[in-house]
């Protein structure tokens, strides 16, 4: 096997560390998220030159985006600049730049640098981690209106809209407006929908208490919707049904069995019904990174590479693809798309490239450990599915909480979140109410006229 080397790294163009050499296998990994990062730690000894490209500079948290775009955290609490996070790994090149293609036969992945063009890096082992993105079930159109949670900068815009909702609502002297100003739809009643949800309720309830003179945001409408017979199927039937009566509690309507067709400026109409309605915001389908089609590998429904037991493609045995954007099924089920998994089948991945190089034989296939299941329903619930045993309630709650500040990558992350919830328990209120961009005078005008 042969490295090719079809473009110079910055270190391989003078700035040189002493450890990097071009005769050491190079292994090239595609996406610096749970899965990514956890197989570059995973080479961090291995005697190899470790790429990481990421068209993003950090790496998110996205169990904790929802609170984001909930204005309980501001962005850089849950986000770490990845060259950051991995600056002690002597072995690692961490490149911002956007992979457009990826040719097995040649050996090399294209990137785009940002401003600098294309340029061709080659490998010895590649590692696809490139994740999901939302699906709107061949719905294009409806992203327009109804932006989905996976990058900061939705969570931002999210937060924005919401935010803005409230000043029209407030500004406006049209009771139809207004009502349409405070109905908050969310299209997917999986985990993100339910927390977005809950926290939604709490901030109307809690947090914008006397913040308006014309409107009362405890009489906005927030409305969950699901095409499916019941909330969150990924746990037991019996904690789906504590989460809708502890949502109905906050002042959520659930809505289940109904199918979204249309999302337009004015709202959705659902299963015939026209919900008015300024913020639809979509919770629903995912599906992989266009990456993944790059390979040119066979894929599931959702485009994900389908993987063997070392989570390796079909079509080359050194060449994998772990995390969400990965297909496999263990005991005749399929392991989730949730950030565990990523991390043991990154690190799987990092640790049986660096038994290769040593020359070592493969040991055993990936197998999942799941350590369970957990959604947060608002303040103080939490639900929690792990083997035969279910819990919810005030304690599991503590336990989401203390096993979500640990899980932060960073020290400064888990003091930082940990004093923002401190606070936040205890007055109501929100440090990250910013409306990013403010609603266009035009828009305010409007709603003041009710044209
Ligand atoms: C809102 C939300 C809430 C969640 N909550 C939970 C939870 O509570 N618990 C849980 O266990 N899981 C949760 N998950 C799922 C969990 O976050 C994912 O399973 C996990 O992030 C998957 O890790 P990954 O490394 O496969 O992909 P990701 O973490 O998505 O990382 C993919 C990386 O690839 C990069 N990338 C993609 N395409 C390219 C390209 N062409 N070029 C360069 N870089 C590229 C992206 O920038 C990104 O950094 C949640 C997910 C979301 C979206």
């Amino acid at each position: 096997m042969t490295t090719v080397v079809t473009e110079k790294l910055p270190r391989e163009r003078g700035s040189a560390s002493a450890s990097f050499s071009l005769t050491r296998k190079r292994v090239v990994i595609i996406g610096g998220g749970f899965a990514g990062i956890a197989a570059a730690r995973a080479l961090r000894k291995a005697d190899v030159e470790v790429i990481l490209i990421d068209r993003r500079n950090h790496h998110i948290f996205q169990p904790l985006l929802y609170q984001v775009a909930t204005a309980v955290l501001a962005p850089s609490e849950i986000a770490t600049p990845i060259r950051q996070l991995e600056a002690k790994q002597k072995n690692l090149d961490v490149v911002l730049a956007e992979v457009t293609g990826v040719s097995l036969s040649a050996r090399v992945v294209e990137v785009i640098y940002p401003r600098l063009g294309t340029r061709k890096l080659g490998f010895d082992y590649l590692i696809v981690a490139t994740g999901m993105r939302p699906s709107y079930f061949g719905h294009d159109e409806f992203a327009l209106h109804a932006p989905g949670l996976k990058r900061l900068n939705d969570a931002e815009t999210i937060r924005t809209k919401i935010l803005s909702a409230f000043e029209l609502a407030e500004a406006t002297e049209n009771e139809t407006e207004c009502a349409r100003q405070m109905t908050f739809v969310l299209v997917g009643a999986g985990p993100t929908g339910v927390e977005l949800a809950a926290s939604i309720a709490q901030m109307v309830s809690i947090t914008l208490r006397n913040n308006f003179r014309s409107i009362d945001p405890a009489n906005s409408r927030i409305i969950l919707l699901d095409g499916g017979s019941r909330i969150l199927p990924s746990f037991a039937e019996p904690l789906s049904k504590k989460v809708v009566r502890r949502l109905t509690r906050l002042g959520v309507e659930v809505r289940t069995g109904l199918k979204v067709e249309t999302v337009d400026e004015q709202g959705v109409i659902a299963s015939g019904e026209r919900i008015a309605s300024a913020t639809v915001l979509w919770t629903a389908g995912v599906a992989a990174s266009p990456v993944v089609k790059m390979l040119g590998t066979k894929t599931d429904r959702a485009g994900r590479a389908l993987v063997g037991p070392f989570m390796e493609i079909q079509e080359a045995g050194d060449v994998f693809v772990a995390g969400d954007a990965s297909s496999l099924t263990q005991d005749g089920h399929a392991v989730p798309g949730v950030a565990q998994a990523a991390i043991q089948q990154g690190r799987f991945v990092g640790r049986l490239i660096a038994n290769r190089v040593k020359g070592r034989k493969d040991g055993r296939p990936f197998l999942y450990r799941s350590k369970g299941n957990m959604a947060v329903v608002g303040k103080n619930f939490a639900i929690l599915e792990t083997g035969r045993l279910r819990t919810s309630g005030f304690a599991t709650w503590i336990v989401w909480a203390v096993l979500h500040v640990l899980a932060l990558p960073q020290l400064q992350n888990r003091f930082r979140v940990q004093t923002q919830w401190f606070w936040s328990y205890l007055t109501g209120q929100r440090s990250s109410r910013l409306i990013a961009e403010a609603p266009r005078a035009v828009e305010l005008i409007k709603q003041k006229t009710g044209s």
